[in-house]
């Protein structure tokens, strides 16, 4: 049992971060937490969240918060390029029991988890460098300042400052994915989550409540393009369904390079990596935000069992390591999908594509 006066820092206040203090706090400890940009922000996209997601929230007392915001999901629909039919995904048979599965906007995400962390952000503050010891961390902030800690939470992301300070893996990798993303006002109506899968590049499209629509869609490539909403335009004009009408209304695109990585050590010392600085990699399951927050309440279950600090480490590392080992392999299992030609693919969607893309979260239906 670890004791209650136990000095956390936890750094970066994203998906993962929030959800730590949250679970900690919910375990009796007082953490601090520390987020360089200025203020919580506002992230305009969208964001998807399967059933486990759902499960992990639950846990720590943020789904019915959660749940006025967006708009449940309770069917994928897979299509070709010209936006006929593949294959389709029940949500609510594959996740009954589980959790609801949602897709609604970042910031919202971002608010419920900000508030279940107490609020207790302190922005505009970045981690400099990191002097070990052996049951304890001094930490020295960018502005000069130095505190000592107990445990130091790496929720920096995937470019993590803190995993590069606590000198474990190298920078991430491309994966050789560029993603963009965009919200819709109006648009055609959908009531599904929606990708029609092309060569090497798809489109996916899901309302998230309020008339938005949240679109995603990717190609196979390293380079960010100079205009991403011309972009996006070109690559996609040929495409059917709702694609025409949702590249019409679509105003902003952003566009990222996707990375992956796998750190060798996610616990050097009295340091614990969790969310992307742990395990960052493809979005194509839509289980960031899921695998973060089940990081989260196994730290603190593990903490909160264990002995010692270095036990509680341990324990969480070797539960979680499995589940987002599983979650990097089937992420790759599905982007190889879009290397097979649509002219042999998808005649195997039609047939067994439902069985294939369920099979993907299969173990993530077990609890964490
Ligand atoms: C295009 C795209 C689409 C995606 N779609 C989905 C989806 O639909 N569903 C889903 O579940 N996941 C999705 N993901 C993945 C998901 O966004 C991430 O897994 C999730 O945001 C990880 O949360 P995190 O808190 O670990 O990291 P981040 O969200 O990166 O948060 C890290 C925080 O740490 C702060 N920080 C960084 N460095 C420092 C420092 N040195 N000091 C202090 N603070 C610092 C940052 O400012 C940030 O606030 C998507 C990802 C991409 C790229």
């Amino acid at each position: 049992m670890i004791e209650s006066s136990l000095r956390v820092l936890i750094v970066g206040a994203g998906i993962a971060g929030l959800a730590v203090a949250r679970a900690l706090r919910l375990a009796g400890l007082k953490p601090e937490v520390v987020e360089r940009q200025p203020g919580p922000g506002a992230a305009e996209e969208g964001i998807y969240l399967p059933g486990n997601a759902a499960r992990a929230l639950r846990e720590l007392d943020l789904e019915a918060p959660l749940r006025p915001y967006g708009q449940v999901i309770e069917r994928q629909r897979f299509l070709d390029a010209c936006g006929g039919r593949l294959c389709e995904v029940d949500l609510t048979r594959l996740w009954a029991g589980v959790g609801e599965c949602r897709a609604l906007p970042r910031s919202d995400l971002h608010r419920v988890l900000l508030s279940g962390a107490g609020g207790a952000v302190r922005f505009d503050t970045e981690v400099y460098a990191l002097r070990p010891a052996a049951s304890s961390v001094t930490v020295t902030f960018a502005d000069g300042r130095e505190g000592r800690y107990d445990l130091v939470v790496g929720a920096d992301g995937q470019r993590s400052t803190v995993r590069a300070l606590a000198g474990v893996g190298g920078p991430p990798r491309p994966t050789g994915l560029v993603a963009y993303r965009g919200v819709v006002i109006g648009g055609p109506p959908l009531r599904d989550w929606t990708v029609l899968l092309g060569q090497r590049s798809g489109f996916l499209v899901m309302p998230m409540g309020g008339g938005r629509l949240y679109c995603y869609a990717d190609e196979a490539s390293t380079r960010l393009p100079a205009d991403p909403r011309a972009r996006l335009r070109e690559l996609f004009a040929g495409y059917g369904g709702p694609v025409p009408e949702v590249l019409d209304a679509v105003d902003r695109v952003h566009a990222a390079v996707i990375e992956e990585l796998d750190p060798g050590c996610w616990s050097p010392g009295r340091v614990v990596l969790v969310g992307d600085a742990a395990h960052a990699c493809a979005p194509s399951l839509c289980q960031g935000a899921a695998m973060a927050v089940e990081d989260a309440v196994v730290l603190a279950r593990a903490l909160t069992a264990a002995g010692t600090v270095e036990e509680g480490l341990a324990a969480y590392e070797s539960r979680r390591r499995p589940r987002t080992t599983w979650v990097r392999n089937r992420t790759h299992d599905r982007d190889r999908t879009r290397d097979v030609p649509p002219a042999l693919r998808d005649p195997l969607l039609r047939g067994r594509g439902g069985r294939i893309f369920e099979e993907h979260y299969r173990l993530l239906v077990e609890p964490a």
